[in-house]
């Protein structure tokens, strides 16, 4: 592979784990371990000052085996492509878990869009879509909101494929405003995903989430849906973290204030209902559910083994490193990864390219009434790998997504 480098290598260490049980076929395994495509363009933008500069942007198509390649487009400056890679392999394994037809794929442009003005921003993400727009499309590959992309940047990938094909083509993105093909429901799909999983966890493991505690960090997009609506579902949150500080209240937070705060000083520190709370502190609050929605790499094997919480729930991409993820299991920490339990995400927006391409859209209650059934029987289907294969939960979750992927690769058979 041309960049085979720590991110891709991390993930290959947990292909390999669950491989290993699975006894995988060796040329399978071969086939799952290489990218299908990696795409390296130069995007050529004249900036406001009139100098032109060039960014380097990547698309990688990781695996299509299941369907059209799914994944976001990140801005960012320390994209690489050993980044977009690996994330490609992570979105072909959610994809699989998640249970819908879909491949996995990435993309990210090399750009600090802080610096940028917004002309700047639409003209880098129009030129980037030109230069990848071959291989792009709704039956090929649909890219999608991630790090400092957001709706408007969708709008934009859409409206120049659609310039370039001569017609609109809604579904060639998701993750669209809700005016031109998005769907109700998509903002919350992760957050909802995580409080499915937080209560399906509760059960299997032994309690209910009605009364249960519960420790959130981060209170962006995820983690403050999740708080609110665990809160609805009875759940106590009595600690939440932001990148500034963080508040604790052990009879429990208002979520509803901590909301309308969070909106105006965006962040939680300084809420007047309850004490402020470091991210150490958060981390070791004896609580039953721990739900990290920030960063990655957060638990790590210094603060693992402080952790009381019975249930992890990983509603951020890699927020648990290797080491204190089996730090956990051995303690006994029923621990839902990443690629199982923020896969709401991407059930959403599998759920927005179905409606865009019947060109008819769903309530907010059925898209929620189906994200429920696909998310229970996701971890129904982990949770018995679990058991039958006495591993946890993050092998399962791999064990379950290679297998899907490596059947289909069997029944379609080699092309050459
Ligand atoms: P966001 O930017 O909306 O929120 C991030 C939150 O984390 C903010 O509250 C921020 O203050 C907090 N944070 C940042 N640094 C922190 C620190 N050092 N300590 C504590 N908190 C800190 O992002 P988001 O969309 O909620 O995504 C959060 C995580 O979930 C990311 O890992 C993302 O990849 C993952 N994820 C998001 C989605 C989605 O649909 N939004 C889907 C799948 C996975």
């Amino acid at each position: 592979m041309a960049d085979h480098g720590p991110l891709f290598a991390a993930m290959l260490e947990e292909f390999d784990e669950a491989a290993r049980k699975l006894n995988l076929e060796r040329g399978i395994w071969e086939i799952l371990t290489h990218p299908k495509r990696q795409i390296i363009v130069s995007c050529p933008v004249a900036m406001d000052n009139g100098a032109i500069q060039v960014f380097t942007g990547y698309r990688v198509q990781y695996n299509i085996t299941l369907g059209p390649a799914k994944g976001g487009i990140r801005y960012h400056p320390n994209v690489s492509l050993d980044e977009v890679t690996a994330l490609a392999a992570w979105m072909t394994w959610k994809c699989a878990v998640a249970h819908i037809p879909f491949g996995g794929a990435k993309g990210g442009v090399i750009c600090d869009p802080s610096k940028m003005s917004r002309r700047e921003i639409e003209a880098l993400t129009r030129r980037y879509v030109a230069e990848i727009i071959e291989a792009i499309g709704p039956e090929k590959d649909v890219p999608a909101p991630d790090v400092n992309t957001n709706e408007q940047v969708m709008a934009w990938v859409m409206d120049t494929y659609s310039m370039h094909v001569g017609h609109t083509e809604t579904a060639v993105v998701t993750g669209k405003p809700l005016e031109m093909g998005g769907s109700l429901g998509r903002r919350e799909a992760t957050g909802r995903g995580v409080m499915i999983v937080a209560r399906e966890s509760a059960q299997h493991v032994g309690f209910e989430i009605k009364d249960a505690t519960v420790a959130i960090q981060g209170f962006g997009n995820v983690g403050s849906v999740s708080a609110k609506l665990l809160s609805e579902a009875g759940a106590k949150i009595v600690g939440v973290t932001d990148w500034k500080g963080g508040v604790y209240n052990a009879r429990g937070l208002d979520i509803g204030k901590l909301l309308v705060y969070n909106a105006e000083e965006k962040t939680v520190e300084g809420f007047t209902g309850g004490e402020p709370m470091t991210n150490e502190q958060l981390f070791a609050l004896d609580v039953d559910v721990l739900i990290p929605a920030a960063l990655e790499n957060q638990i790590t094997i210094e603060n693992a083994s402080k952790i009381r919480a019975k249930v992890n729930v990983e509603g951020a991409n890699g927020p648990t490193t290797p080491e204190a993820n089996n730090l956990l299991h051995e303690r006994g920490v029923f621990v839902v990864p990443d690629i199982l339990a923020n896969s709401a995400g991407v059930t959403a927006s599998y759920f927005e390219w179905v409606q865009d391409r019947y060109g008819y859209f769903w309530t907010e209650k059925e898209v929620n009434e189906r994200l429920e059934a696909k998310i229970c029987e996701a971890f129904n289907a982990v949770t018995e790998t679990s058991v039958g294969y006495s591993v946890d939960m993050r092998t399962a979750a791999y064990i379950v997504a290679i297998n899907r992927v490596a059947r289909v690769t069997k029944i379609r058979g080699m092309y050459a």
